[in-house]
Order: C-alpha cells, then sequence, then structure tokens
C-alpha cells in the first residue's frame, strides 16, 4: 500500500482509505522493504501495488513498480480505481511508463461502491487504453459484472449508493452489494454498510471462530506506508512495523501481542469479552454482519484508550470514527 490516500473514500474499504489520508511510502523505505521480501522469500508467489490509489502519486508509483521489477519481485499487477482516467492520452502516457519499466498487468476496479465517486466512462476509459496497452488478456476488471449495472444508471456522473436501494429495495441491494461483491465486513464495510447484510447475528454467535488461519497461515499480507505489516485484509490490526523484515519473521511470537494473540486463539468473540471485561466494551443489541465487523467494532472500542501498539495506524481509528454521510434512501421497497 503506497498510501492510504484516496479521493474516494469508499463505503466499503477494509482499509478506511480515503482524502484524509497524507502520507505516501518513502522512497527509502519501499526499497528497504523490498530487499527484506527478496531476502526473507525468495520464492514470492504474487505482489501487487496499490494504495489508497498509488496513481495519485504517479512518480512513486513509476519507483516503485522499477525498483520491485529490478530486484526481482514479481509484480502480478498495479491495483487502481481509474478515477485518474478522464481521457485516454493521459492514461495512456501514464500505462506506456509503467510498461516501459516492465509492468505486465492492471487491475481496474469497478463496483457500486466506486462508482458513488468515479463516473464510469473514466473506469471504461481506462479498461480500454489498458487493453491496447497491455492486451485484454492482462486486464483483470474487478468485477466485470457491475459495468452493465452501472450503466443502467449512468455512464457519465457518479451514482450514489442510495440510487441501488431506491431501485432495488434494500434487501436486494443487500444481497447484491455483500454476497455480489463478496463484501469483507472488516474496515468501513461492516460499519456503514452492516445493515444492509443479509447476514446479521449477535457477538455470541462468533464465540470459537478464531483467526489463526488469517493471522497467522494466509501467506498473503499487506505493507502500509508506516511499514505496518498487516495480516491478509486485517486493516488497523498490526503486527509489527518491521525495519529488517528477514529479522521480524524469524523472531516473531504472536504470543507476545496481547490482542492479536487473544485473536489468534479465540478470534473476535474473546477479544469483545477481553474488551468487556476490562474496558467497558458491550456488544449487548448489537448485530454483526461477520466476525470481523465485530472485530473492527471492539478494536474501535479499544483504540480510543491508545494502549495497544496493535491497532495500528491510528488515523484509521480516526477516519472510522468519523462516519461518512448516510446513505439517503428515498421510496425505497
Ligand atoms: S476501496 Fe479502493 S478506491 Fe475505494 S477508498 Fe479504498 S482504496 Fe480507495
Ligand atoms: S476478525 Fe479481525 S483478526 Fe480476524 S480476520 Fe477479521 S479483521 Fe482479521
Amino acid at each position: 500500500m503506497l498510501s492510504y490516500r484516496c479521493q474516494c473514500g469508499c463505503r466499503h474499504c477494509v482499509y478506511a482509505c480515503g482524502p484524509r489520508w497524507k502520507d505516501w511510502f518513502a522512497k527509502e523505505k519501499l526499497e528497504n522493504l523490498f530487499r527484506g521480501m527478496r531476502e526473507a522469500s525468495p520464492h514470492i508467489n504474487g505482489f501487487h501495488l496499490a494504495g489508497g490509489e498509488a496513481f495519485l502519486n504517479f512518480e512513486l508509483l513509476l519507483f516503485a513498480a522499477e525498483k520491485a521489477i529490478s530486484l526481482g519481485i514479481p509484480i502480478e499487477y498495479v491495483e487502481t480505481n481509474a478515477g485518474w482516467c478522464q481521457e485516454p492520452e493521459a492514461g495512456r502516457e501514464k500505462l506506456l511508463a509503467l510498461k516501459e519499466v516492465g509492468l505486465r498487468s492492471l487491475l481496474i476496479s469497478v463496483s457500486p461502491f466506486h462508482a458513488e465517486t468515479i463516473p464510469l466512462k473514466r473506469t471504461i476509459c481506462a479498461i480500454r487504453t489498458a487493453e491496447r496497452i497491455f492486451g485484454p488478456s492482462n486486464i483483470i476488471v474487478y468485477m466485470w459484472q457491475f459495468i452493465d449495472l452501472i450503466k443502467r444508471f449512468s455512464e457519465k456522473e457518479p451514482v450514489p449508493l442510495s440510487r441501488w436501494i431506491e431501485t432495488f429495495g434494500e434487501e436486494a441491494a443487500g444481497e447484491l452489494f455483500w454476497e455480489g461483491y463478496s463484501l469483507i465486513p472488516g474496515g468501513r464495510a461492516g460499519i456503514e454498510l452492516g445493515f444492509l447484510s443479509p447476514e446479521k447475528h449477535p457477538a455470541t454467535y462468533f464465540s470459537g471462530k478464531n483467526c489463526a488461519y488469517e493471522i497467522l497461515a494466509s501467506q498473503h499480507v499487506h505493507f502500509d506506508p508506516y511499514g505496518n505489516y498487516i495480516p491478509l485484509f486485517c486493516g488497523g490490526l498490526s503486527l509489527g512495523a518491521p525495519e529488517d523484515l528477514p529479522a521480524f519473521l524469524a523472531n516473531f511470537d504472536y504470543r507476545k501481542l496481547p490482542l492479536v494473540k487473544i485473536l489468534v486463539e479465540e478470534g473476535p468473540f474473546g477479544l469483545a469479552l477481553f474488551a468487556k471485561e476490562n474496558f467497558a466494551y458491550s456488544f449487548e443489541g448489537k448485530l454483526f454482519s461477520g466476525k470481523c465487523h465485530l472485530c473492527v467494532d471492539v478494536r474501535l472500542h479499544l483504540s480510543r484508550l491508545g494502549e495497544f501498539e496493535e491497532l495500528a495506524p491510528p488515523l484509521f481509528y480516526e477516519n472510522l470514527r468519523s462516519h461518512l454521510p448516510p446513505l439517503e434512501v428515498q421510496n425505497a421497497s
């Protein structure tokens, strides 16, 4: 993650990215991380560069792509929301520059959540331009099926999420968002969109559902611009901010991190009990769209105390606390 900065601030973003974030990965830290990755894991299965929105700092993105490729790290793709592609020529220049340094593939996001701020015509502009430069089979559009649906509302203007709810009704729209997009209920998704989830459970439902796989065994990790080692998609949960990645991995012991230990062994319900017993957290009367929703709710409560290094970066929680404007739905069926 070159930054959490993103012009969109989508309601489903598991990293709570948005325009309020300012920082970018420092080049020397990035290079140090890449070298650490090479040393720690000579057989990296895949790697991608993303933000926030990485194209907002194109010079850094180009540097990162060039550096990773020159160090032999296999970049699968750069991920983008395509908001920068206002006309094909500007897109062409950027993509050609990336191709020149060795990039072979691009992932372009398209969904009702992105369409709240990005007109579909920009997404299509990026897809068509990228297809010509990298070849159609090297463009991943996540998710294709939403293009036709968004077109029904508008190709030229952003489409508020409330329009989907007004058109399809809360239940069908909720299913489309949660099941059609396979939303991960972490970060903002549970908080902002949990009420639309077809699945809602009390905290006790998640008893015994631990996170050993997600934290220790998924083999998928994100590094943020502050150096945080974030397991899988667990936005706001840091296993550390290592300067020396190989040494960090060799010495890592999850039992030294109090909240991570609970999550690995007991999962978010264990964390909820811990927070209830020690820090006046309450889950009574609340419903959660998935275990990550519960986890974020508890962590948001704990983050106010400022005692836990694992709850990083702090801005993640500040961003979650400043809610997005509510969905204003009229005439929902
Ligand atoms: S989901 Fe992607 S486009 Fe949306 S706020 Fe997060 S980083 Fe930005
Ligand atoms: S419940 Fe928390 S620790 Fe477990 S996978 Fe979800 S965000 Fe990660």
